[in-house]
């Protein structure tokens, strides 16, 4: 028997299209990402397994890894979707519950505004290995909220899944990973998880309702996402760590 899990990356990714920019990957490389995936000793779990493996409730294989994807775009059922049911790859994907079948016209996003999907597809992706969950209504950071603006966002955002989608959420992602002390308590309050963006690999210790996730965007080069599959990737990841955090000084919002 393989020794557990001390640690689960929890891949990061936006779009999946030949758009360009820092949210998008191309189809050609998620299919080859995830076909290295599926030949490595990974086991990929849900997010429902994170959780129960940080409470201390279950143990995970040692390489185990989760799947996300933010903002609920129309390529991802497209370009991720087939590719993830052909390798049996549980994910869940975020979407804002207010811009369902809209587009991306929010602060960050892409220049030439990307469709996102709409109820009808979402219910129907539900019902696949993807899980669909809140990533707020508007898509606005919450650290600049308080009060009934916070809670419609993180509350109301669980109550449209249930309304649309007859599910009771229990992972969230806030949009840009912000959080102020405030959002952060009503996120644990009405979640059992929740990701953020710093860039690293979550471990029991990470807070629960901020967890790290693995930016997806630094591994376009396939032989390096081949070293991190084979526990390679260590440096790599620290330099990507320090500059994120150098950046995150200059534009604090640089990612959606
Ligand atoms: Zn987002």
């Amino acid at each position: 028997m393989s020794k557990p899990a001390t640690q689960v990356p929890i891949l990061m990714f936006h779009s999946i299209s030949d758009a360009g920019g820092p949210t998008s990957i191309a189809p050609d490389t998620f299919k080859s990402m995830m076909s290295k995936l599926a030949e490595s000793d990974y086991e990929v779990v849900s997010l429902e397994d994170v959780a129960a493996w940080h409470r201390g409730d279950r143990e995970l294989p040692e390489k185990a890894m989760a799947i996300t994807f933010d903002d609920g775009f129309v390529d991802f059922k497209d370009h991720a979707h087939p590719v993830l049911e052909a390798f049996n790859f549980p994910s869940t994907l975020f979407v804002p519950t207010r811009k369902t079948g809209e587009i991306e016209d929010w602060y960050g996003g892409h220049n030439d505004q990307r469709p996102l999907l709409d109820w009808p597809a979402l219910q129907t992706l539900d019902q696949t290995l993807a899980d669909i969950a809140p990533h707020g209504r508007n898509h606005v950071a919450l650290s600049t909220l308080e009060g009934d603006a916070l809670t419609e966002e993180i509350a109301g955002s669980k109550s449209d899944l249930e309304t649309e989608l007859s599910k009771t959420s229990t992972h969230f992602a806030p949009p840009y990973g912000q959080v102020s002390p405030s959002a952060l308590e009503q996120i644990a309050r009405h979640y059992d998880l929740s990701v953020g963006v710093e860039h690293g690999i979550a471990t029991r210790s990470s807070n629960l309702y901020d967890l790290p996730r693995i930016e997806m965007f630094y591994y376009q080069d396939l032989a390096r996402w081949q070293d991190f599959l084979d526990g390679k990737g260590g440096l790599y990841l620290k330099l990507r760590q320090a500059l994120r955090t150098i950046r995150g000084f200059v534009n604090p919002v640089a990612y959606s």
